[in-house]
């Protein structure tokens, strides 16, 4: 076991870092009040190899492994979860395309992802249909050489600045098992009888797109069916197995980012004359939430790890999520209390990290889901 970054996982690190710090600090408060992101960032950040970096070099991507791309998200969300949630969601639907996609569909797809080019998204969730996703109704029948699709998608990433999404649909209604009637198929957002409307007033990370999606009648070649027609919630399935680790990924970032900014404000202020991190009170807070950080951290890096050796676990990958969304809000919870009353204001980054903290025990599997697949596998099936 080595728990050691190589030589060159640690030239990734800094590089990410020094792109973050570079490009996302001096504009997140910005984008955060304005609830928008610059698209030439997104060039930039592909043009340095930062989006989707699990991409095979053959489809032009850094050919890394989860465990970089959990590495180069980490420095994003450290500095800004907002942007970093926009950088990270470029790709965030790809895996499905590199696991049961076309050779086709990889070329034509993948390349203008690691490049910036283009956008993708994952549309999974309906208003009926949020953690049952089987539940999902939005249709789509196949006519001839096209599929028909029909209904409707919230709080989809990239629905209203992406090129093309993913889209879970069904498409076997009559199948008896439920979990053998969807399919994913990959919609282009220029297609006659797709609209979006952005969901504005989110609590954080809203410099990133979320939208509401409406599919109406709108017409996609068969071709465009990305694995096996009825196997979409088992493909689902495989995908949150590894987007789930880049999510928790997400979470050590922003703790990171809200322990930094804590020990930067505790080794300043002064109060009863003294620093506020010389009371063994701080040094106990800054103690506890550096080690649920570390602990978080080691956990991504497990789950990620064993994904790149292709030996992903879904119970490791539910609990790094679990374990690092509930790092977040209690860390950034201390390290606004640290702040006092200006912490409380939105000129402190903190109180930006504070609000986007909360969404990383809800999207990708709220936490109950991931206690639900740990405890029924833990205990077996009975
Ligand atoms: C910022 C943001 C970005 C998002 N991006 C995307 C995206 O790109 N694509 C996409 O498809 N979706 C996206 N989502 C949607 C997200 O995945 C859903 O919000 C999530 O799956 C939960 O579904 P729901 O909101 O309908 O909550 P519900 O399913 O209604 O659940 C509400 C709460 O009930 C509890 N609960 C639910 N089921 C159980 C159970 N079985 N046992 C115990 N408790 C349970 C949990 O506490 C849960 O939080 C995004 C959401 C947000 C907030």
């Amino acid at each position: 076991m080595d728990f050691e970054l190589s030589r060159e996982q640690k030239d990734v690190r800094q590089a990410a870092r020094e792109f973050a710090i570079g490009e996302l600090q001096d504009i997140a408060k910005d984008c955060d009040l304005n609830e928008t992101f610059p698209r030439e960032l997104i060039t930039k950040a592909g043009g340095l190899g930062f989006l989707g970096a699990f991409i095979d070099e053959e489809y032009g991507g850094a050919g890394f492994g989860f465990l970089e791309h959990a590495i180069i998200l980490e420095e994003f969300w450290r500095i800004d979860p907002g942007l970093g949630q926009q950088l990270c969601s470029v790709s965030f639907g790809a895996e499905e395309f590199l696991l049961f996609g076309s050779e086709e569909q990889r070329r034509r797809f993948l390349p203008p992802l690691v490049e910036g080019k283009k956008m993708m998204g994952f549309a999974i969730t309906e208003p009926d249909a949020g953690s049952d996703t089987l539940s999902a109704s939005t249709h789509a029948v196949l006519e001839g050489d096209e599929y028909r699709i029909n209904g409707s998608k919230v709080m989809i990433g990239n629905g209203s600045v992406g090129d093309f999404l993913l889209v879970f649909c069904l498409t076997d209604p009559d199948e008896k098992k439920r979990a053998k009637r969807h399919s994913i198929i990959a919609v282009e957002t220029d297609r006659a009888g797709y609209e979006a409307d952005p969901m504005h007033g989110k609590m954080g990370l809203r410099a990133s797109d979320t939208s509401s999606v409406f599919f109406s009648d709108v017409r996609v070649p068969k071709e465009n069916l990305v694995g096996e027609r009825g196997n979409g919630f088992s493909q689902l399935m495989a995908f949150f197995d590894r987007s789930r680790a880049y999510v928790s990924a997400h979470g050590v970032g922003l703790s990171q980012g809200a322990l930094d900014q804590a020990v930067k404000h505790v080794r300043n202020r002064v109060q009863f004359g003294k620093k506020l991190g010389s009371f063994q009170a701080t040094q106990f807070k800054i103690a506890e939430m550096a080690t649920k950080v570390e602990m978080a951290r080691t956990m991504t890096h497990k789950a990620c790890t064993l994904l790149d050796k292709g030996k992903g676990n879904t119970d490791i990958t539910a609990m790094a999520k679990m374990f690092s969304g509930r790092t977040a809000v209690e860390v950034v919870d201390e390290a606004l209390q640290l702040h006092g009353g200006y912490g409380y204001f939105n000129d402190q980054d903190i109180e930006r990290f504070y609000r986007a903290a909360k969404v990383l025990e809800i999207y990708e599997g709220a936490k109950e889901v991931e206690k639900i697949i740990i405890g029924r596998n833990v205990i077996g099936r009975l």
